[in-house]
């Protein structure tokens, strides 16, 4: 069965795209940027599971959690950018702290693409992969509003970068796309929220899933397709 990394699994989205995956067979890596709470995570899910340390912004760590995985399963098929911070989240934006912006930006956005650039290899080299950017409506620039700046323009440059990465992964049999989950129920999501976590999940693990013929270059929502 194919190998799926999600980053930031140790709670919210992310933990239950794990459950999901695990549940179809995959076999799961956990990782979280805190081992203990990785393994903690990992320790909720039945079957073939691995927790990982792995902060997306710490170019050491994500070369450990290569190297981790390499030693486990020698492929990783499915990478699922799923960590991200949302702060600052009710300043306007003429208030937003340069430190917010560029920790955000780290996060949501060089993160993932660092961890792209150390997994994606081996799947073109594979001839399969599947990578899923977790994104959010909140970055669409078609609707985009002055709700949470950082985040939002973070989310806005994920999906560039998705557009980049299917641009450059094109008919090598890796399939790249951004998802929005909705407005879930987690901590980022807040008690308010419509969704559950499962049903967060679902579209990120259909475009995890997807099969050979599926799209690439995209972006999701609800298992449909959206505009940028
Ligand atoms: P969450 O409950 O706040 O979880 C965020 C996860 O990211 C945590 O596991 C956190 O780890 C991890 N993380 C943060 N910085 C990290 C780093 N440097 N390295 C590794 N992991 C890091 O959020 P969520 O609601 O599950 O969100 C998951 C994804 O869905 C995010 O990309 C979010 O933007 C997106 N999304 C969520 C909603 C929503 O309504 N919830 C809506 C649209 C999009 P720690 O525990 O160590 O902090």
């Amino acid at each position: 069965m194919p190998v799926a990394l999600v980053t930031g699994a140790n709670r919210g989205i992310g933990l239950e795209v794990c459950r999901q995956l695990a549940g179809r067979g995959y076999r799961v890596i956990v990782s979280a940027r805190d081992i203990e709470k990785a393994e903690a995570a990992a320790r909720t899910i039945d079957g073939n599971i691995q927790a990982i340390a792995l902060d997306v912004t710490d170019a050491a760590s994500i070369k450990r959690a290569y190297d981790d995985a390499m030693r486990r399963h020698n492929r990783v098929d499915v990478l699922i950018n799923n960590a991200a911070v949302l702060l600052e989240e009710n300043d306007e934006l003429f208030k937003v702290p340069m430190a917010a912006f560029r920790e955000t930006l780290e996060t949501n956005v060089l993160g993932a693409i660092a961890v792209a650039q150390a997994f994606v290899p081996g799947m073109v080299a594979h001839r399969f992969g599947r990578v899923v950017n977790v994104s959010s409506r909140a970055g669409q620039l078609a609707t985009m509003s002055d709700y949470a700046p950082a985040y939002s323009i973070s989310k806005a440059a994920l999906n560039a970068f998705t557009r980049q990465l299917a641009a450059s992964t094109n008919g090598t049999g890796v399939l790249v796309n951004s998802a929005c989950p909705g407005w879930v129920r987690t901590d980022m999501g807040g008690t308010n929220a419509t969704r559950t976590v499962q049903q967060g999940a679902d579209t990120l693990v259909w475009l995890a899933t997807l099969p050979d013929n599926g799209p690439t270059g995209e972006f999701f929502i609800d298992r449909k397709r959206i505009e940028w």
